[in-house]
């Protein structure tokens, strides 16, 4: 296993709810090493072409409502199998589903509104990061 680099939000559901600094803390507690970090609100043209996978999906119109209605955080997060292991903390897609101890068990309310985004694999991550930061932001 290598150092790699993977793309997090917390979402606007988790940043509403004062639960971003818990989630940073877990992100620390994971031994991420937090490679960028800003607080930014998704526009509609981003939310559809950074989803836009999910463009033929029925819940595709609420989901982009959903990231788009307050600020989110971004991040690049650093370590070991900074992908799979962000999406294991994360947990399950609905938060119904989830793992106990998982983010998305703590913190999600929905399957839309899940607390957390993480990569799916290095090529997305690649481009989720180039997507909100620049290269001289990557510290
Ligand atoms: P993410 O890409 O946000 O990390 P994921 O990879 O676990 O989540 P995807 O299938 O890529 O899940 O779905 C993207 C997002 O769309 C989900 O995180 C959730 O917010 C929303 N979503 C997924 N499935 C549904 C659904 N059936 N109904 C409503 N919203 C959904
Ligand atoms: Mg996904």
């Amino acid at each position: 296993m290598s150092v790699e680099k993977t793309f997090a939000i917390i979402k606007p559901d988790a940043v509403e709810s004062k639960n971003a600094g818990k989630i940073l803390a877990r992100i620390e507690a994971e031994s991420f090493r937090v490679v960028a970090l800003k607080r930014h609100r998704i526009s509609k043209r981003e939310a559809e072409s950074f989803y836009g996978e999910h463009a033929a999906k029925g819940f595709f119109s609420s989901l982009v409502a959903y990231m788009t209605s307050g600020p989110v955080y971004v991040a690049v997060l650093e370590r070991e199998n900074a992908v799979a292991h962000w999406r294991a903390v994360m947990g399950a897609t609905d938060p119904a589903k989830a793992d106990a101890g998982t983010i998305r068990k703590e913190f999600g309310r929905s399957i839309e509104r899940n607390a957390a985004h993480g990569s799916a694999n290095p090529a997305d991550a690649a481009r989720e990061v180039t997507f909100f930061f620049s290269h001289a932001e990557l510290i």
